[in-house]
């Protein structure tokens, strides 16, 4: 199934906003197998937003148009649509006779549906905090009345410490571009998925054997499918054991632990962190000794293993893990240069190690916290030893 977005307002096409609307509409529909084929964006002009609808919807199954619904002289996608569909009949109550109101449940605009030749449209308000309720309210309607979905099936497999490029060579057989089911990887920091669309009864057929085979390619960064984030993957595994955890973050100043939090009822396996992001903290609140800080620096294998150790003893967990690095953009040297950070994992079995990250302070410290639980997660299931992307020897 084929769609495509229509982004109307001046502001977006004099670059005064950005249009996030299109990418978080093709995100949507990409999970539910729906593949975008089209961006447009045009101003508050009202033939060019007929001309446009008129040109997609001959081209698409699905047409989402988001803005100009508001209730100025210059929203004119009611007008439009109007002219499209019943050409010289005035609106029915805000709507062209031939579309249906779609009630706003965050705000005021209502949104329109309708149907021209072969293509659903949906018209949204622009507000994304409006929108993105309203596109959840019409989108199983829409993907229904376009039949050739009932067979359609999409599932993802998600992944941590494993470079895109990696990840995807490790399951290149599978990813040829026309095939069914259809195999594409994305990347978002840390997290590598793999999302499969398997159209028609023989593909669906073969949907469960293409997810094993991709998972035991992934193995062990892999962690879970679907909406499985690794915090769950990493809990639940925790839990069966009936184990803890404790963090001390330095970098990462609480970001691991607020990631092992998002999930409901991680008071059984997650304990609590210290922030420890002066020395004297990591002094007095983690046991790291003044002699080891002075030999080694604050972001040193030394120092992250110290952390790792002190933390699991005072919160009494089974598991300690700790993050100390260099986030940038300034405090970078020769041999740490930014993007520098030490993971120590401290249990059942010890580990440290030492990662390069590439990319900005906030993206360095995102991926920080995610790679530190993976570590821990690695250890459980016995495979600590597997690299994690950017990880360099220790020295
Ligand atoms: P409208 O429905 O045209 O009145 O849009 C109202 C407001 O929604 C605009 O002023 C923008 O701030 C926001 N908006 C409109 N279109 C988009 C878009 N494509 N992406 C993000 N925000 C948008
Ligand atoms: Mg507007």
């Amino acid at each position: 199934m084929r769609a495509a977005i229509l982004s109307v307002g001046d502001e977006l096409v004099l670059g005064e906003a950005l249009d996030t609307n299109s990418q978080w509409i093709a995100h949507e529909l990409l999970d539910r197998g729906v593949d975008t084929v089209e961006h447009r964006t045009v101003g508050d002009d009202r033939a060019a937003i007929a001309h446009c609808a008129v040109v997609l919807a001959a081209q698409v199954d699905l047409l989402f148009i988001t803005g100009g619904l508001g209730p100025t002289q210059d929203d004119l996608t009611r007008e439009a649509l109007g002219d499209v569909m019943n050409p010289g009949e005035p609106l029915h109550d805000l709507a062209p006779r031939s579309a249906q109101l779609i009630a706003n449940t965050h705000g005021t605009a209502p949104g329109l549906r309708t149907r021209l030749g072969g293509c659903e449209i949906a018209s949204l308000p622009g507000p994304p905090r409006e929108m993105r309720p309203m596109f959840g309210l019409v989108i199983d309607e829409m993907l229904a009345k376009q039949s050739s979905n009932t067979d359609l099936g999409t599932a993802s497999i998600n992944a941590c410490g494993i470079g895109e490029s990696h990840a995807a060579g490790l399951i290149e057989p599978l990813m040829r571009r026309q095939a069914n089911p259809h195999v594409g990887t994305t990347v978002s920091g840390a997290i590598v998925r793999a999302r499969v669309r398997a159209r028609g009864e023989s593909a669906l057929a073969a949907l469960p054997s293409l997810l094993t085979m991709i998972e035991s390619a992934w193995e062990p960064w892999a962690f879970g499918r679907g909406e499985v984030t690794l915090p769950l993957a990493l809990g639940s595994l925790l839990r069966a054991r009936g184990e803890s955890f404790a963090t001390a973050e330095s970098c990462t100043a609480g970001s691991c632990g607020a990631l092992a939090t998002e999930v409901a009822g991680s008071s059984a396996w997650f304990k609590g962190g210290i922030i420890a992001y002066s020395n004297e903290v990591k002094q007095s609140c983690l046991g790291v000794t003044k002699e080891i800080l002075a030999q080694h620096g604050a972001v040193s294998a030394q120092v992250a293993t110290a952390m790792a150790c002190g933390v699991a003893e005072r919160l009494g967990t089974a598991w300690g893990v700790s993050i100390t690095g260099i986030a940038g953009p300034a405090g970078g040297t020769a041999t740490k240069p930014v993007g520098t950070v030490f993971i120590g994992v401290h249990g059942s079995s010890q580990r440290v190690r030492h990662i390069r990250i590439r990319g900005d302070r906030e993206l360095v410290r995102q991926k920080s916290a995610l790679l530190a639980l993976q570590s821990l997660r690695l250890e459980l299931i016995g495979r600590g030893a597997t690299p994690l992307q950017g990880e360099v020897g220790i020295p």
